[in-house]
C-alpha cells in the first residue's frame, strides 16, 4: 500500500495517519472522530494536520482507543488529549493507579515499572472484554492478553474490521504473530489467539505493517492450525535475510498466507 498523498482512506471511513511510519495509527471517521492508538511521542502534530486535511476539526476527536500501553502505541496520547480533549479508553490491566489516585497509561501489567516516553497520561474510560462501545455502529472489545496483560483488539461490528494492535500483524495478504517482548506471557498469548480466531472478521488493521482487507479470521485460523507454536526470537532472526530480500516488515514472524504457498 502506498502511503504518499494527502488522504489515506484504506477502507470506507478508516484512515491511516500517513506521517506515522513505524507504528500504525488509525482514524475512524464518522459523526465524531476516533483514533486507534496514538503512535510515538512526536506523532501528534501529524495527526492534527491529517484531521484538518480531511476537512475536520481536532476537537471532533472524542476518543482515543488504546490497543496496549507500549510507548510506540500510546506515546502521543498525552499531547493529543491536551490538544483535543479526547477521552482515553483502555483496559485496566495496562494501567496503574498513581500517587494522585488516578489510573495512568504506560504500564503493561506483567512489567510493573513505568515505561518511558509516555508522560503522566490519565485514563478516562476502562473497558472489559465483551463491551460494545457505542461508536461507529458498535465497536466490540476483545481482551487478548499475552503481548501485554491489557492488550485488546477492537472489532468494528458493521464492517468486520479488526484493529489488532500488536496481537497480530498483517502485511496485506499475510498474517503474523508477535515475538516475545519483555512482559510477554506465552500461554496467555496462545489462548488469546485461539479465541480471537473464533470471531468473524475480514480486515486486520495491525499496530505495524499494512492492513489486510479480507479473509482475516480465515487466514488466522489456518495459521494457528498449521503453525500452532508462536514464533521465537530464533525464528525472527533466522528470517531476516528473507525479509530483506522481499521487503517484509521487521515485526512478528515471517508472514503467512495459506493461499500463497
Ligand atoms: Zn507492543
Ligand atoms: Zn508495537
Amino acid at each position: 500500500m502506498v502511503l504518499r498523498g494527502v488522504k489515506v482512506e484504506v477502507s470506507p471511513g478508516i484512515h491511516i495517519i500517513p506521517s506515522a511510519r513505524w507504528s500504525r495509527i488509525y482514524l475512524i471517521v464518522g459523526e465524531t472522530l476516533t483514533l486507534v492508538d496514538s503512535g510515538l511521542p512526536w506523532h501528534p502534530g501529524g495527526i492534527i494536520n491529517y484531521i484538518r486535511s480531511i476537512g475536520r476539526r481536532p476537537d471532533e476527536l472524542k476518543h482515543i482507543l488504546v490497543t496496549h500501553s507500549h510507548p510506540d502505541h500510546v506515546g502521543g496520547t498525552l499531547s493529543l488529549v491536551k490538544k483535543t480533549g479526547a477521552a482515553v479508553v483502555t483496559h485496566r490491566s495496562d494501567t496503574r493507579r498513581d500517587h494522585d489516585n488516578r489510573l495512568h497509561l504506560g504500564y503493561t501489567g506483567y512489567f510493573p515499572v513505568p515505561i518511558p516516553l509516555i508522560g503522566r497520561t490519565g485514563v478516562s474510560h476502562l473497558i472489559e472484554d465483551g463491551d460494545i462501545l457505542p461508536l461507529h455502529g458498535g465497536i466490540r472489545v476483545i481482551h487478548t492478553p499475552g503481548h501485554t496483560r491489557g492488550s485488546v483488539c477492537f472489532l468494528l461490528e458493521e464492517s468486520k474490521v479488526l484493529f489488532s494492535g500488536d496481537t497480530i500483524f498483517s502485511d496485506g495478504g499475510r498474517i503474523s504473530r508477535s515475538v516475545p517482548f519483555p512482559g510477554y506471557d506465552r500461554d496467555s498469548y496462545v489462548r488469546s489467539l485461539k479465541r480471537l480466531s473464533e470471531f468473524e472478521f475480514e480486515g486486520v488493521f495491525g499496530g505495524h505493517g499494512s492492513p489486510m482487507l479480507e479473509g482475516g479470521s480465515y487466514i488466522l485460523s489456518r495459521l494457528l492450525e498449521s503453525h500452532p507454536e508462536p514464533p521465537t526470537w530464533g525464528d525472527f532472526f533466522g528470517s531476516i535475510p528473507k525479509r530483506l530480500k522481499r521487503s517484509f516488515p521487521m515485526t512478528g514472524e515471517y508472514n503467512f498466507n495459506p493461499r500463497r504457498k
